[in-house]
């Protein structure tokens, strides 16, 4: 792995188009503190979109993705002075997710600290909207008992299909069992908790992996396709590798049925989304016109 250091100029780069922009609440920011992933190199790689985007491409590393990671080394500094200088009005309108185009959590994060050192600095400011810490790392367990203390903090989890073997039999990925139990202690811990099936790969069984969401403990679920997903129909994933590894990569029917089948069984608090209305579906906790807090009402999104 090659890996370089860098001082960023901006940590919170603003979303006014695309994936994140849209739905019927959108975020307002995204955050990363590294420039490519460590992930780069397992199966989401192949269909990953964040390697044809022009941070990666202008990075100046000549190594495939997943094979080299700029760690943002000021990543913390600059969120804390930019949290510092502005309003309490403007922090509440914040809605960030973290993050877009590499993994907070992927192996490189256990020295270097970065993600846990900006959960830090959102831990000293307890009223922003919204910070999701989207991961398919079973990392950042490590990291709970700081994201307890951040009241707008989600952790979000990427567990795209229950089949180990079909996922091994791509180019494997970090251990679905341990996904699992980072929702499970997540949740146990009072941390809000999302499960992203994201995009849904081919699962075991309906009802098995189905069921298994449901008890997961998470209380929002979202099911998402590449072709829904990728922010251009499938047209991205269309020139990835998943495309030239997988006859049938653009098929949607199995997370239709997994959609559908949540859908009839979710009870009580577990909201059922799918893809941008189910990731940009979070409610805000304050009036965007009043800045008052709002009641947190569950919603179901289709
Ligand atoms: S973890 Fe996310 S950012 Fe990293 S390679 Fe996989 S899909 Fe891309």
């Amino acid at each position: 792995m090659e890996i370089a250091y860098k001082e960023a100029k901006s940590i919170l780069t603003p979303q006014q188009h695309g994936f994140l922009a849209a739905g019927p609440y959108p975020f307002t920011h995204a955050l990363s503190a590294y420039t490519g992933c460590g992930f780069g190199q397992t199966t989401c790689g192949l269909y990953c979109y964040a390697q044809f985007l022009p941070n990666w491409s202008m990075s100046g590393f000549a190594a495939p993705w997943g094979l080299a990671v700029q760690v943002k080394t000021n990543a913390p500094d600059l969120l804390e002075k930019k949290l510092r200088n502005m309003t309490a009005a403007k922090r509440r309108q914040l809605r960030i997710f973290m993050s877009s185009t590499t993994d907070p959590y992927q192996p490189i994060e256990r020295t270097q600290l970065v993600t846990r050192r900006c959960l830090e600095v959102f831990a000293r400011y307890p009223n922003l909207d919204l910070l999701v810490v989207q991961t398919r790392s079973p990392l950042a367990e490590r990291d709970l008992p700081l994201l307890r203390q951040i009241p707008y903090a989600w952790l979000s989890v990427t567990i795209e299909t229950d089949d180990q073997q079909h996922l091994k039999s791509l180019k494997g990925g970090p251990p679905l069992e341990k996904r699992w139990e980072l929702a499970r202690t997540a949740s146990e811990q009072g941390i809000p908790t999302q499960i992203t099936v994201s995009p849904c790969l081919p699962y075991t069984d309906l009802v098995a992996f189905g069921t298994r969401l449901l008890n997961s403990g998470a209380q929002r679920l979202i099911i998402d396709t590449v072709v829904d997903g990728d922010g251009a129909e499938g047209e991205r994933t269309a020139r990835s590798p998943f495309a030239r590894t997988s006859e049938d990569w653009a098929a949607t029917t199995h997370a239709h049925q997994l959609y559908a089948y949540l859908q009839e069984r979710a009870a009580g608090t577990i909201v059922i989304g799918w893809s941008n209305p189910g990731f940009c579906g979070i409610p805000p906790r304050f009036s965007q016109e009043s800045g008052a807090p709002l009641l947190q009402t569950v919603q179901h999104l289709c």
